[in-house]
């Protein structure tokens, strides 16, 4: 008998492919403390100024659109963003936030068996997308809790489609020079991409970073994500954005779903690009807490690492009643949420969002008192 003979009464029930049952959710950052009506939530670099009262009223301004289909080039917001930076618009691909063009990235460059390369401490969206695919995930050693150009290179093999550098990173805030960067991409075959997730990289103030942009006019194999989630404070609105070589954008362009950002998200996105008096009361806040944070949390005995983004991540001892683990339960009692990342492999850490002035203190004061505790 032909296999291709349905044989009704002996088919199996519906089965996912090989692989998908053995991909952990994504664990967001908690949002709730029991008991506690509005904790403070510092788990997710959201923006804690909210975002652009021009964006707000972009947002409300399209209430009269919702039974519209969206343009489906995102046309308002590739010309906005070509304009402000300096870009080709048709090398431009927007997603639902940059996990979609991570994912598409994935879909369209990974058999099974092939495999992608991440930091070790690397952001977790990479590797969902890529196991989907029936791609392996090969990790590379960081020091100190940052990125190592030679161990991302050691880990790249024939199978090798695609190697992820969030940069700064997330969880760890640390990031790497613009030399570096260019010293791996020389590294790696042509026929590797490399994709710099900037997800934080308006927060970087140093003149040795570099976001990326460059590189994606000299070489054919490198493409640079941003997103309006964290400086712009739209991550409700889920939008994402990436510059690419022509012929990788032709390839996404294919696979996206055709209405992938919608009519409320390009108008306020829009907005938030123009609203540059957010942009920089933003990150002032972040230049201004940022080090008063980590030179608190390094007061008490904890080993803050060095950031650049919006957060800090922060070492705890292993001395029992003093873990990471009690001191994220001891925050949560006085209704801090902050984000546990031994999800990450780093289970003695915490990271932490910077807030608002008095958010800082309270974090810094409940610190104090659970080190002394
Ligand atoms: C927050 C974040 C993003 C952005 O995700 P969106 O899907 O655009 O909201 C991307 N990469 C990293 C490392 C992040 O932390």
């Amino acid at each position: 008998m032909s296999d291709t003979v349905l044989d009704r009464a002996a088919a199996p029930r519906p089965t996912p492919k090989p692989g998908i049952l053995d991909i952990a959710c994504y664990v967001p950052g908690k949002s709730k403390v029991e008991g506690i009506a509005h904790p403070l939530k510092l788990s997710a670099n959201e923006n804690v100024l909210g975002c652009s009262p021009a964006a707000k009223d972009a947002f409300a301004g399209a209430v009269d659109q919702l039974h519209m289909y969206p343009d489906g080039r995102t046309t308002i917001l590739r010309t906005a963003i070509a304009e402000k930076h300096g870009l080709a618009p048709e090398q431009l691909i927007f997603g639902c936030g940059s996990d979609e063009i991570f994912q598409l990235l994935n879909q369209a460059f990974l058999e099974p068996g092939d495999n992608i390369v991440q930091g070790e401490f690397g952001f977790g969206a990479y590797a969902i997308g890529a196991r989907a695919c029936g791609a392996q995930v090969k990790l590379a050693k960081e020091i100190d809790h940052r990125i190592d150009v030679e161990a991302l290179l050691e880990q790249v093999d024939a199978r090798t489609r695609l190697v992820f550098v969030a940069n700064p990173g997330n969880p760890t805030g640390t990031w790497i020079t613009g030399q570096e960067v260019r010293r791996l991409h020389a590294g790696l075959p042509a026929s590797v991409i490399l994709v710099l997730d900037g997800a934080y990289a308006e927060f970087v103030a140093d003149p040795r970073f570099e976001d990326g942009m460059s590189m994606v006019a000299e070489f054919e194999n490198v493409v640079v994500t941003r997103t309006f989630s964290k400086l712009h404070g739209l991550a409700a609105l889920r939008v994402g954005w990436a510059y690419m070589p022509a012929p990788i954008a032709d390839a996404l362009d294919r696979i996206r779903l055709p209405f992938n950002v919608n009519i409320p998200a390009q108008l306020a996105g829009v907005a938030a690009l123009g609203d540059e008096d957010f942009q920089a009361r933003s990150l002032a806040l972040i230049e201004q807490w940022r080090p008063w944070l980590t030179q608190q949390l390094g007061g008490i005995g904890l080993d803050p690492a060095p950031s650049a983004a919006n957060f800090v991540l922060v070492g705890f001892p292993k001395t029992p009643g003093k873990t990471a683990r009690e001191a994220e339960a001891y925050l949560a009692s006085k209704g801090i949420i902050v984000r546990g990342v031994g999800g990450y492999g780093l289970p003695d850490h915490l990271r932490i969002t910077i807030g608002l002035e008095a958010h800082n203190r309270a974090v810094a004061e409940a610190l104090a008192a659970f080190m002394k505790s």
